[in-house]
């Protein structure tokens, strides 16, 4: 425990939070304040087979949510009971159109994705990956999670398990992501363009976004952070679609913004709209943002689906259909209300999911039962997909957080691999996998990962 608290000051992995306080004006003139992020003490096991399961299939969703992100059809079709009634969906498919009926005049796409898995314990015991979702826009801490070997290493040989910490893996998402970037940048094919991070109004995250950011920078990259905002104010595009910045022309716009209905204001749909016009790559375009979306990945579960939107590709199917667990549409019509029925009768052997991203928005057990109950009848349930609930072998670990006492916990992993890929027109010219995260948390939090203040990064230690 003396380990973990030492270091907790080593930990130079922060998080930043913007303080109200004047008092902390006094001292922190730029009014940020600098916590370390959360972590665990020890690293988690994780079965080898699974983990290898996770890295062989990324690829494949790459390909995938490449694949989805051009079907326009496909997304029309899906998206179409959604958009009826949640209306942040529907102004993200109101630009897609829009984009699409100019005529795209981005020729390059880069691709960060996350696929994020848990380890569900069937009934004789066997634990098997399945899968919680795909993140396709602001996939976080490939930064801070190229950090935490060192210091669950650290930990091992503190604790006289020097054996223990050589095994475990190094892993630098941040490289792969920025070799990603990169590449999009050099395809662009403007030297004196910039990357621009589309970064949050208040920055929670920013150490975990400088680790990318240096990685560009030290390829000879200027990256230059800008908020909607700024994008509205000072944004523009020339004849060619060409997107400048005070100035500045703009080659690969990433999102670490832009998410969730809270990032925008009318303004800062109108800088997003601006964006998507323009000829910058962007990380991720409109298109990919949808196919990120809960709709979507409920609708990839039915039979004949994957086969249509990758077509010669079996093996990559299989792959992929291997990860999923069952997922429920709650359109209206008959197939609708015998789901929300077998919801409602045994809700703790589901989760319902509204189409929103970030964590602590999920639904389980009475409440689920609750809200489903009030909107069975109604069309609002079509915002909803519903979810098997996994469930997985709990384990015990030390959780360290900010301001929180150090406490041990029974808790519950998910593993997260990062992909990323760049098409050029029709070419497919990477397509990878780039690490992987693993974040912790304890069991009494359903919902939540590291950015909601529920998880903590950790280690895998492959078993
Ligand atoms: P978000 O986009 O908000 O991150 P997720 O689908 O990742 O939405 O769900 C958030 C969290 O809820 C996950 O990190 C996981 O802890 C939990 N969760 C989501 N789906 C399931 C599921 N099917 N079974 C058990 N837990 C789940
Ligand atoms: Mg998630």
């Amino acid at each position: 425990m003396a380990a973990g608290c030492e270091l907790r000051r080593e930990t130079c992995s922060a998080f930043a939070r913007k303080s109200i306080s004047v008092q902390h004006n006094k001292i922190y003139p730029n009014k940020s304040v600098v916590n370390y992020a959360p972590f665990t003490l020890l690293p988690s096991a994780v079965p080898s087979v699974l983990f290898e399961q996770a890295y062989a299939v990324q690829q494949d969703f790459n390909l995938l949510v490449d694949a989805i992100s051009q079907n326009k059809e496909f997304l029309e079709d899906t998206l179409a009971s959604t958009v009826k009634v949640d209306d942040f969906t529907a102004q993200l498919f109101r630009i897609h159109v829009q984009v699409l009926e100019e005529g795209l005049a981005q020729s390059v796409f880069l691709g960060i994705n996350r696929s994020d898995y848990m380890f569900d314990c069937g009934v004789d015991g066997t634990p098997a990956l399945k899968q919680i979702e795909i993140n396709t826009i602001a996939a976080s801490f490939g930064g801070l999670t190229s950090r935490t070997a060192a210091v669950h290493g650290q930990v091992l040989k503190m604790l006289g398990k020097s054996k223990e910490a050589s095994r475990l893996l190094p892993n630098n998402p941040s490289k792969g992501l920025a070799l990603g970037i990169a590449k999009a940048w050099e395809l662009y094919g403007s030297q004196s363009a910039v990357v621009m991070f589309l970064v949050e109004e208040v920055q929670r995250n920013i150490f975990d976004q400088r680790c990318v950011e240096n990685e560009l920078w030290n390829r000879n990259i200027r990256v230059i952070r800008k908020r909607f905002r700024d994008v509205f104010e000072k944004g523009s595009l020339d004849d060619a679609k060409r997107l400048y910045m005070d100035g500045q022309e703009v080659a690969v716009v990433y999102y670490r913004e832009g998410y969730v209905p809270k990032n925008y204001d009318q303004q800062n749909w109108e800088a997003r709209l601006l964006l998507e016009r323009s000829r910058a790559v962007k990380c991720p375009d409109i298109a990919t943002q949808l196919a990120g979306t809960k709709k979507v990945q409920q609708e990839l579960s039915r039979p004949g689906t994957l086969e249509r939107l990758l077509p010669g590709r079996a093996e990559a199917v299989t792959r992929i259909r291997a990860t999923f667990a069952g997922l429920y549409s709650l359109d209206v019509g008959e197939e609708g209300d015998k789901i929300a029925a077998m919801a409602i009768a045994d809700p703790d052997q589901f989760v319902l999911k509204p189409q929103r991203e970030g964590g602590g928005n999920n639904l389980y057990g009475e409440e689920l039962r609750q809200v489903l109950e009030k909107i069975r009848d109604s069309p609002e349930r079509t915002s909803y997909i519903l979810m098997d609930k996994i469930k997985p072998q709990p384990t015990i670990n030390y959780l360290l957080r900010a301001h929180s006492p150090l406490q041990v916990s029974e808790c519950i992993s998910e593993l997260g691999i990062f992909g990323v890929y760049v098409r050029q027109g029709k070419e497919m010219v990477m397509n990878k996998a780039a690490g992987h995260l693993l974040r912790t948390k304890a069991i009494e939090h359903a919902d939540g990962g590291v950015a909601a203040g529920v998880a903590g990064l950790d280690t895998p230690y492959l078993v």
